[in-house]
């Protein structure tokens, strides 16, 4: 059992740390964790955001309040966690947030270092955060068409699988979090989205992040996008989105027979 998206930005680059995740990890029967971060910890990937800050204060404030990193202190201790032996599987990548306009520039920050998986995210429309609370409603949902929003979702997430930088893509549905719903009929898209995945040989997550984090009803991935992925075959590897080791694995046993194919 495969736990495929964790984070250590709560703590530091140490072994004690990623032990307390491998920790958690194996008294919840899971032997093999992905750890990733955010694009958006370190000073390396700050052009990703210029434009992000640009949008409002309150985006710029977001983004002004990170105390950055440098990469090397993330890709450093993945060099020295790849020399030890753990009892468990772990592996190390990085959750980029994709942006259709800066695809080079993440090719080029991708080509200096081998990470062991690298993740694709949209956690943007246009710029502007869809997942924040405080910040996305004021900057995003209440000034878009909830349609136009979720249009726009797809076409991103078509762009982002197409450009062949990323193995896999995070947390799939999560635009459903603030629970504004299209009121077009999605099917054709996520079978769009399902192909592509096929096509490009790209994995995707059933995240329970959504659930346990954001007080989201629906456990994981939505049934019905989850056999539409399903009848394509899409890979798929369950993630909990853990931020804090507590959580790795947590509601996984509770997904897993209906998202693992035999
Ligand atoms: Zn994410
Ligand atoms: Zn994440």
């Amino acid at each position: 059992m495969i736990d495929a998206h964790m984070h250590l930005e709560q703590g530091s680059y140490t072994v004690d740390w990623l032990m307390e995740f491998i920790n958690t990890a194996q008294s919840r029967g899971i032997n093999e964790i992905w750890v990733l971060e955010h694009t958006h910890r370190f000073f390396e990937f700050a052009p990703l955001y210029q434009q992000v800050k640009e949008v409002n204060d309150l985006q710029r404030k977001w983004i002004e309040d990170k105390h950055l990193l440098p990469l090397s202190s993330y890709t450093n201790f993945i060099r020295d966690m790849r020399k030890k032996t753990f009892p468990i599987t772990v592996h190390f990548g990085l959750e980029v947030c994709y942006f259709p306009q800066h695809e080079q520039f993440i090719r080029d920050m991708l080509a200096e270092f081998n990470y062991d998986f690298v993740v694709g995210s949209i956690h943007f429309i246009d710029n502007m955060a869809y997942d924040l609370k405080g910040i996305s409603e004021a900057t995003l949902w209440d000034r878009y068409d909830t349609d136009w929003i979720w249009k726009r979702y797809f076409e991103l997430m078509e762009a982002l699988i197409k450009s062949d930088l990323f193995d896999g893509t995070a947390h799939p549905d999560t635009l459903k979090m603030f629970h504004r719903m299209p009121e077009f009929d999605t099917t054709a898209n996520w079978n769009r989205i399902a192909d592509l995945l096929v096509k490009h040989q790209m994995y995707t997550e059933n995240n329970v992040g959504c659930y346990y984090r954001y007080n989201h009803e629906e456990m994981g991935l939505n049934d019905k996008i989850l056999q539409i992925f399903k009848d394509h075959h899409v890979k798929l590897y369950c993630a909990t989105d853990a931020h804090n080791p507590k959580f790795v694995g947590i509601h996984l046993d509770e997904i897993k027979d209906k998202t693992l194919y035999d």
